[in-house]
């Protein structure tokens, strides 16, 4: 099994209830188990900014998956999700992105891991460093930007919900 980290956001509708479903759906998936979700963070829109605040999270996930495979079920739990893609970096129900795939560095249109973004989103490196101990990506400790980034002041508060998921309970008790 292989470890990666994916980025969910929503910010239209119940942005809680599409970032549990898109847990669900990613959990309910044979080649796929949760490990670690980190803490919900509202966030401001990055990028479009006229546009309502997003809901946030981090995974930690082990997969047999092929990082373009792990991609192309990101996506049909997206469409699942009924998310569409009217305007670049607009509001969505649901966001998946890869972050991380173990060490694994590749640049295509389709796909680029590391996340090409991931070092510049407090959204991304906030809930990433709680969820990883010393992580380094690119030559960056992510602890150390998420830190810098927490200083900057941008709106990105940590929410008293939780994501319910079976595997982890079970896991913990
Ligand atoms: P969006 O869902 O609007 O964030 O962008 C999705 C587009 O980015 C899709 O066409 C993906 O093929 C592409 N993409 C490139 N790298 C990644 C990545 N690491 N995770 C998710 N989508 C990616």
């Amino acid at each position: 099994m292989k470890t990666a980290h994916l980025s969910l956001g929503s910010n239209l509708g119940n942005r809680l209830g599409y970032l549990q479903k898109a847990v669900d759906l990613l959990d309910k998936h044979p080649d796929i188990k949760i490990c670690k979700i980190s803490s919900i963070y509202e966030t401001v829109a990055w990028g479009l900014k006229e546009q309502d605040d997003f809901y946030n999270l981090v995974l930690e996930i082990k997969t047999t998956l092929p990082p373009k495979d792990l991609l192309q079920i990101c996506q049909k739990i997206e469409s699942e999700l009924e998310r569409t893609r009217d305007i670049h970096w607009g509001p969505r129900t649901i966001d998946i992105d890869i972050l991380l795939y173990e060490k694994i560095e590749m640049e295509e249109e389709c796909l680029t891991i590391p996340h090409k973004y991931l070092l510049e989103r407090p959204f991304v490196t906030i809930p990433l460093a709680e969820i990883t101990a010393d992580l380094i990506v690119k030559g960056c400790n992510i602890s150390l930007i998420a830190k810098t980034h927490k200083k900057m002041n941008e709106k990105c508060l940590k929410l008293p919900y939780e994501i319910k998921n079976n595997s982890l309970s079970s896991k913990n008790t």
